[in-house]
């Protein structure tokens, strides 16, 4: 069996079944999430026995890493491996003051958003919960101290509100096993709505961020082909009630496409949106990515955009570009090593 996705109590059961002390399963637990341990013969405070036992009853089943490339700011992209050949990738983001790791929650994203490299791949799987917690782990072991990442983003490939379960298993593991504070934790949604509802009933004091990337349904339709059937208003709704249920201020993401969505106009109806409740948007300057029919947007008309929501008393930042250089930039991610299949993309008209 692979104990990796286990906690700590299920590692007590197990352990029970085979005949062990319970308090092994919890020796275990800390081997894998608090020490970053990948193999059996690291865990010395097992006996020899028990870990020869475990080595042939069960395994810690760990992605392959089949590259890993790093940026000229520290940042390290992973390209992972899984069992059954499906490839993702993590990016480990270290600072002088954290450690950021960004995970991937589906093997590809069937969300089509126009302007995303994985939306532009198309959907192959849901990860697993061992899937989605190796990612962390890895990136652990990636130092030369093994330090434990200080924060994670639910940002890489995937759509993590369509895969519920073992998001929501991960996120505990996290919290519970490696003593990642909650309000390290950030899920980024493109705004599935019944799942904001599931996450706002754990009432947990994570971070909820909705991609918006437009303030009107036209345009945010043809840029998130799949969000036809919600409308900005429904996020905006599904949003608040996310803040009743939670207290916590939620957060938009806002990529910023030359052309496209960073009008004044548009700043002054985002700002009119998220007037008077505590959201926070999040601008993020389109990165390149090859075959997307987008334009990064030029510096004034950031400013601009910027200020007409600070003058109306929005609370904004700007997202820090990191690991351009090796294509690990936000929404740069697709592992799937295949060329960006051009029909389907739908170029935009000019706002
Ligand atoms: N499915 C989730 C997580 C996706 S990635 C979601 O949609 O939120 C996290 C963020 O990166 C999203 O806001 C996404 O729109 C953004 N993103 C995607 N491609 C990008 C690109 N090329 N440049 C900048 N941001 C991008």
């Amino acid at each position: 069996m692979n104990l990796i996705g286990l906690n700590t109590s299920g590692l007590e059961a197990h352990l029970k079944e085979h005949g062990e002390a319970a308090f092994r399963g919890r020796q275990i637990a800390d081997w894998i999430y608090k020490k970053g341990a990948a193999d059996f013969s690291e865990m010395k405070n097992l006996s020899g026995a028990l870990r020869e036992k475990l080595g042939t009853a069960d395994v810690l089943d760990f992605p392959r890493i089949s590259k890993r490339t790093v940026a000229g700011d520290g940042t390290t992209k992973l390209l992972l491996e899984m069992n059954d050949g499906e490839r993702i990738e993590t990016v480990r983001l270290p600072y002088p003051d954290r450690l950021s790791v960004c995970v991937s929650s589906q093997a590809g994203c069937a969300m089509a958003c126009q302007f995303c490299a994985t939306g532009l791949s198309g959907f192959r799987r849901n990860l697993s919960t061992a899937e989605i917690i190796a990612q962390i782990l890895l990136v652990k072991r990636e130092g030369a101290q093994k330090e434990t990442p200080t924060h994670v983003v639910f940002m890489g490939m995937g759509e993590p509100l369509l895969n519920t379960d073992n998001v929501f298993r991960t996120v505990e593991l996290m919290h519970d096993e490696m003593g990642i504070p909650m309000r390290h934790i950030t899920v980024s949604t493109v705004g599935i709505l019944n799942g904001i509802e599931k996450l706002a009933q754990k009432k947990w004091q994570l971070t909820l961020a909705v991609s918006l990337h437009a303030p009107e349904d036209a345009l945010r339709h043809e840029l998130i082909p799949t969000s036809r059937k919600t409308s900005v208003s429904d996020i905006i709704a599904a949003a608040k009630s996310y803040v009743g249920q939670t207290g916590r201020r939620v957060t938009f993401e806002y990529v910023v496409l030359g052309g496209v969505n960073d009008s004044p106009k548009m700043a002054r109806e985002l700002a009119r949106l998220c007037r008077g409740w505590p959201c926070h948007v999040n601008l993020i300057p389109w990165n390149d990515v090859p075959g997307a029919a987008f334009a990064g947007v030029k510096p004034e008309a950031l400013r601009e955009f910027r200020a007409i929501l600070e003058r109306a008393g929005i609370s904004v930042t700007q997202r820090v570009q990191r690991g351009a250089d090796v294509a690990a930039a936000c929404g740069q991610l697709r592992a799937l090593n295949e060329p960006i299949v051009r029909e389907g993309i739908i170029p935009l008209s000019v706002v």
